[in-house]
């Protein structure tokens, strides 16, 4: 191993920022008071500093103590650029025995990335280059935060602002009430057209009645997938509602490693793949569960998470899969994680796409005042 590689440091920060009122939205998972966030620095001996994102979990603080406690010590001294070992290691001293814990997976999917991005500067690569793939446009939805439970004309006045930043597609918030949801969704069709590619998330707020109820609205108004009906775990509910209608299920941003996604590919109910890069197990996971998929003909389309760093990994990881489909944009109002932490927050084009940085590894830089000056915020994130 070159010594300059050696791990040497690893710190995790806790970061929060509160949402004010005029900018809350109401999902099926309630509504957003804060946001919270975990970004991991490590540092080699020679010197290279790599930076990634862990989701926070809802437990952000207890996120970051496991990385700094329990995950740091075990992989110190290891090769940087050994990414596949660094997984290994904290497979077999921490998750193997005590089941698919998500606090581990969310703490070692940090880890990784920041990982990458100092074998991608060590090589003098970008990412996506990295990774054997290759610049190119990949395509965006409107998601994040956003487009919650309002009524259609707010609804549709917030969707209009994001088309004209470029996006094509966009996904709209159900779970609230069918009768409800299949309003806004029907006059989103009606306000915006044919063309536009519609998706929507129940955030785990429908029963399988629901779904039963909701579905041929969905297939009627050609929208591309229902996301997240029920829990992850729920793999029965799944199952039943797979018959429901011709509207694909989609899943996978709380569904942890490959040893998790075998049994979502194997049960053949969902078959649009969500992993999200900083909870799954980081981008070295992500990439066995996308050739898993592809050996499927099953596409992914990560989840994107909180922050610029989880952005810009997501998008070098769509140019590197042959079965990748969107990048999920956050066009959540006012998130300081995409504007102010990061140097380049990604850009949607006039086309709907969006492009990987081109410097190399991650290909941008950290604003570490920002964490300085947004400690964590305790509590609930979302009520
Ligand atoms: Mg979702």
């Amino acid at each position: 191993m070159p010594a300059d590689l050696k791990i040497a440091e690893i710190k995790a920060y806790p970061t929060s920022f509160p949402v004010p009122p005029e900018n809350r939205v109401a999902l099926g998972i309630g509504t957003a008071v804060k946001r919270d966030a975990v970004v991991v620095k490590v540092r080699t001996e020679g010197g290279l500093v790599g930076w990634g994102e862990s989701h926070h979990g809802r437990a952000h603080t207890a996120v970051a103590k496991l990385i700094e406690t329990t995950l740091a010590q075990l992989v110190l001294g290891m090769d940087a650029s050994d990414v596949v070992g660094v997984w290994k290691r904290i497979y077999d001293k921490q998750l193997a025995s005590h089941g698919m814990g998500a606090g581990t997976c969310l703490a070692m999917s940090g880890i990784d990335c920041a990982l990458w991005d100092i074998r991608g500067q060590a090589a003098g690569m970008p990412l996506y280059q990295l990774l054997g793939g290759a610049k190119k446009g990949i395509p965006a939805y409107a998601g994040g935060v956003s487009l919650g439970f309002q009524a259609p004309g707010p609804l549709i006045d917030e969707l209009r602002r994001n088309l004209a930043l470029g996006y094509k597609a966009v996904k709209l918030r159900v779970g609230d009430a069918v009768k409800r949801d299949i309003g806004r969704i029907r006059a989103v069709r009606q306000a915006c057209g044919e063309d536009l590619v519609i998706l929507t998330d129940a955030n785990i707020g429908y029963s399988v009645e629901d779904v039963r109820r909701v579905m041929p609205a969905l297939d009627e108004l050609k929208v591309g997938w229902l996301e997240e009906p029920f829990p992850a775990h729920d793999y029965r509910s799944y199952s039943i509602a797979k018959g429901f209608g011709r509207t694909p299920l989609a899943a996978g941003e709380n569904h942890y490693t490959r040893f998790e996604f075998n049994r979502v590919i194997e049960d053949g109910a969902i078959t649009i793949l969500q992993p999200d890069l900083s909870k799954t197990g980081g981008i070295t996971e992500a990439l066995r569960i996308a050739a898993m998929a592809s050996a499927y003909k099953l596409p992914i389309h990560p989840h994107s998470s909180m922050t610029g760093l989880n952005h810009a990994a997501s998008i070098h990881f769509l140019c590197a899969i042959d079965n990748g489909g969107y990048f999920e944009g956050d066009v959540s109002r006012a998130n300081k994680f995409r504007d102010e932490l990061v140097s380049k927050p990604y850009e949607v084009d006039k086309d709907g796409n969006v492009w990987p940085l081109d410097k190399p590894g991650l290909g941008l830089e950290v604003n570490e005042a920002f964490l300085e000056q947004h400690p964590a915020i305790e509590g609930p994130g979302y009520i």
